[in-house]
């Protein structure tokens, strides 16, 4: 290739790759000019050279451009970094700080869904100053699973939420002891003693039961009776009154204290008398000092339960938010089911790839800065919607891309002896836009082997030339490939790039998220890299996570 054809092969691929796959000769003649000022006189020349480079340029696909700008000339492209972060709408009365909180229930580890309050409030709390306190909602024991705890605390580090606390709702019983009495002194409530599905009927009618007309002295005796072990389970209850002819049935008096039986993990049976959601969470809020109460929409009928507890206390209440519904498909994350299966030996624990838990989206490579962005971005509008799983790897991508080395990585591999010469010296960028970082080198000598994957043998007909990357061009002749040079100008010819390793490459396996297993070899270099996020080309970004003794690697896929 002359200069000129070389340079117009530069721009027209670098064009091509910033306008999805199609260049124009605009552009590209420009940027020939610029560089060959002396051309500026031979114009058609150039633009005789564009046009031939674009016509065969534009042919390729979109990847098969992006592999030659990278042999061609890697410091050309361009990375196409999405720099836009939308910001988050202003809260009101955040002037002054804000304390806000996160209040998981330690039935388990967080998952991509809870991700979503766990990041929207460590980004107010970032933003405006003050306190986030973590809440373990601990009060229901059956569902309480004692190393959650711990797991959340990592999984919020991970993310990289700086909470200011950690509280646990199991150790705060008397002060939910000492407000229920204030509510049942103030009229506020009673104690209940109708069987649920009865007393739920009644108020599906807009009927008082019986027991909520009990004068408040009664009331209290019940209520200490209860509380020293006088009633058996189920037998009785505290409700908290609200309005009787609510429109809303649900909204319509709510039990809030009531007997457990089962051991608490944290607290054996030092207490038997259990606070339910509402009534704990309206009195933690208010107590702890929340300004502002981010929460799911499906959380709405419980606010308007709460708020009775504020007005009856006669407490000032916190700015509510109430962002909408993420579904999120394709994913299991049910917290029970999880439990269930891993205890069945279907899951290899909470951080199996195949599941949607914080700690296996670590494990596969997703950054916590890709997850941020995805939350950052969605906001916390109370419009419902749909999870994308591509979106948040597209932003995993962006992020990762800028560290991640390159490697080869040839699936389903098959091995093709070499002819017409006796020595080869592979000289191979670790990443095309990032020279500092080095290069690996390959020398192979004798009887050299290497190895190509399936999908491109299949592909390349006899007498036909591949570019083996940054090793030469190659003739299918049978089985065997020929030596046939290194000239880069056999991509004008149609010559396809295809990825190799060879002798000393590692057995390697990809998990994929899906469950399913790809195995191949990495190249030798791969070793190096484990524990680290990589790319193997052509294939997607993986986790290397281990190898073997006996020197297989195991790496997961993050994505393409
Ligand atoms: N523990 C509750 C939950 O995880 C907290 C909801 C809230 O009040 O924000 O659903």
């Amino acid at each position: 290739m002359s200069e000129l054809e070389t340079l117009a092969r530069k721009y027209a691929l670098q064009n091509a790759l910033e306008y999805e796959g199609k260049a124009s000769p605009g552009p590209v003649i420009g940027r020939i000019m610029n560089e060959m000022q002396e051309m500026k006189s031979r114009a058609k020349e150039v633009s005789e050279a564009a046009r031939k480079a674009i016509a065969s340029v534009n042919s390729m696909s979109f990847d098969e451009q992006k592999a030659e700008l990278e042999t061609l000339a890697p410091e050309l492209l361009i990375k196409q970094k999405k720099e836009i972060i939308k910001d988050l709408p202003a809260l009101e009365n955040a002037e002054n700080g804000v304390v806000m909180r996160l209040a998981p229930n330690p039935s388990g580890p967080l998952h991509i869904g809870h991700t979503r309050m766990a990041i929207l409030n460590d980004e107010y709390v970032k933003r405006y100053g003050g306190k986030l306190i973590v809440r373990m909602e601990d009060t229901n024991p059956p569902t309480v699973l004692p190393e959650a705890y711990k797991m959340i605390l990592e999984d919020l580090d991970w993310l990289g939420v700086k909470y200011h606390e950690v509280v646990n709702q199991s150790e705060r019983f008397d002060i939910y002891y000492e407000y229920a009495e204030k509510i049942l002194a103030a009229g506020h409530g009673y104690m209940c003693s109708c069987e649920s599905e009865a007393w739920r009927k009644l108020k599906d009618e807009k009927k008082e039961c019986p027991h909520r007309s009990t004068a408040p002295e009664v009331n209290l005796e019940l209520w200490k009776k209860l509380l020293a072990g006088g009633f058996k389970v189920h037998e009785i209850s505290m409700v908290v009154k609200t309005d009787i002819n609510h429109p809303n049935p649900a909204v319509r008096d709510f039990v809030a204290m009531r007997m457990v039986e089962e051991p608490h993990p944290l607290t054996g049976t030092k207490y038997k008398v259990y606070p339910l959601y509402n009534f704990s969470v309206a009195i933690d809020d208010h107590l702890m000092g929340m300004t502002h109460v981010l929460r799911g929409k499906d959380h709405l009928n419980n606010t308007i339960r709460q708020i009775y507890v504020y007005d009856y206390m006669g407490w000032p209440k916190p700015v509510f938010i109430h962002y909408g519904w993420v579904s999120i498909e394709d994913t299991v994350l049910s917290t029970r089911q999880i439990k269930a299966a891993i205890g069945e030996g279907q899951y290899t624990g909470w951080d199996d790839v195949r599941l949607g838990t914080v700690s296996a989206l670590a494990r596969r490579g997703i950054a916590p800065g890709a997850i941020r962005q995805y939350w950052n971005d969605v906001g916390a509008k109370a419009v419902d919607i749909r999870f994308s799983w591509e979106n948040l790897y597209a932003m995993n991508r962006d992020i990762i891309d800028n560290d991640a080395v390159r490697l080869f990585f040839v699936r389903d591999p098959h091995a093709r002896p070499i002819t017409g010469i006796e020595k080869l010296h592979s000289s191979a960028p670790l990443h095309p836009e990032r020279p500092e970082l080095g290069k690996r080198e390959v020398n192979m000598e004798g009887d050299i082997e290497v190895w190509l994957t399936s999908e491109d043998l299949e592909m390349a007909k006899p007498g036909s030339i591949l570019r083996l990357k940054d090793l030469g061009n190659f003739e299918i002749q049978g089985t065997e490939l020929k030596y046939i040079g290194n000239d880069l100008d056999v991509l004008k010819k149609g010559a396809k790039i295809v990825h190799w390793v060879g002798p000393d490459s590692f057995d390697t396996e990809v998990l994929m998220p899906d469950g399913s297993r790809i195995t191949g070899l990495a190249e030798k270099t791969t070793m190096y890299y484990l524990g680290k996020v990589v790319q193997f080309e052509r294939f997607g970004f993986v986790k290397l996570d281990s190898a073997s003794t006996n020197g297989r690697i195991i790496a997961y896929f993050a994505n393409k």
